[in-house]
């Protein structure tokens, strides 16, 4: 089977989860696709997942309430020693991560690390990954009965549902007493939906003008189209916007339904990071900037004359 370690929070099925389940499936790999949901109270998480999956297995324990790499490495090598997993996937995000590399070596498995593609090829699981700032993408080869991988958040289409419900299944765990917890977390509150979860992103490159312009131009049209806000690099150096906006080989991958880009030039490493979302919309004064050459639809005109129509044509 190809084990998918689910991502969730505040009981919502991440969107990274169902772009693991479309990586397992677009890369050929035999066996079912099947979901393994750790937490306390998930149940909603697990029909969420079911909508998705082969199957589902869910381990919804009070120890699990809360995220722990020595634990969590322990629940996924037993499922997939159980399984005889061919290959585990787990969320490219920072707990991930973490706990990844600990998950292969307990099954003395490869460890494929930052999918962008996986595909499935005689003896063995071939992964493309970025390296040296993305500057190079490197392509890999595991050949081992469990491989360990880890996928690149945003470098997948989320999985569409199968239209019919998997089967859930409870399963039992031994769990070590972890040795390390959270004890304080003080949580940035978001108002608007982030990067990762965003269907609709607006994004403001320095064209915008200004820190106090984007908040006018690109967080007003984002918050009219219930939208993410991304940023460039150069938004970024500048100090207008934090780097957990920033998209490009430097910062987050992301492939929404719509990227809209207000003032942004399309230099290659913003490209490298946006140019797999669904349509692309550009509005920037200079027509040959490269951003229309990636362009579903663009409008070359002053982002402050052009934004504020579209905000209020929007409300
Ligand atoms: P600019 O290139 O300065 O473009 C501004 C655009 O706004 C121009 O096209 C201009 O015509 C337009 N404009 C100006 N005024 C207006 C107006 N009033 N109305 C409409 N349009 C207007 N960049 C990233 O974004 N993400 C990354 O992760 C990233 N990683 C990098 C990694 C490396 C190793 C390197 C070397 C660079 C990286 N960069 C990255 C930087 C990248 O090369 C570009 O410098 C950056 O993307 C440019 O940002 P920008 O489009 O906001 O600014």
């Amino acid at each position: 089977m190809i084990l998918i370690i689910a991502e969730h929070k505040d009981g919502q099925l991440s969107k990274s989860t169902a772009e693991m389940v479309q990586a397992a499936r677009a890369s050929g790999q035999s066996g079912p696709v099947t979901v393994l949901v750790l937490g306390s109270g998930v149940n909603e998480v697990a029909n969420q997942a079911a909508q998705f999956a082969d199957q589902v297995l869910v381990a919804d324990r009070p120890e699990l309430a809360q995220y722990s790499a020595e634990v969590w490495t322990a629940a996924a090598a037993q499922i997939a020693q159980q399984g005889q997993a061919n290959t585990v996937m787990i969320g490219g995000s920072r707990s991930g991560r973490e706990y990844a590399p600990r998950v292969a070596v307990r099954l003395d498995a490869p460890y494929l690390e930052d999918a962008i593609a996986l595909q499935a090829v005689d003896g063995g699981l071939q992964s493309q990954r970025y390296s040296y700032l993305a500057r190079v993408t490197e392509t890999q080869q595991a050949s081992a009965p469990t491989v360990v991988v880890t996928v690149k958040p945003g470098a997948f289409q989320p999985a569409a549902a199968t239209g019919q419900t998997a089967e859930q299944y409870d399963v039992e765990l031994e769990l070590p007493q972890p040795r390390l917890q959270v004890t304080g977390k003080n949580e940035e509150k978001l108002d608007r939906v982030s990067l990762s979860e965003a269907d609709i992103i607006v994004t403001g490159g320095r064209g915008v003008g200004s820190a106090e312009n984007f908040s006018t131009l690109v967080e007003g049209l984002a918050d009219a189209l219930g939208a993410g806000v991304g940023a460039t690099r150069a938004v970024v150096d500048a100090g207008w916007r934090p780097y957990g906006e920033q998209v490009g080989q430097t910062g987050k991958t992301v492939q929404p339904g719509a990227y809209i880009a207000l003032g942004v030039s399309g230099a290659v490493q913003h490209l490298s990071g946006m140019g797999k979302s669904k349509y692309i919309v550009a509005i920037n004064k200079d027509a040959d900037a490269p951003i229309f050459k990636v362009a579903d639809y663009g409008i070359v005109g002053d982002v402050n004359e052009i934004v504020p129509a579209l905000i209020q044509a929007s409300r």
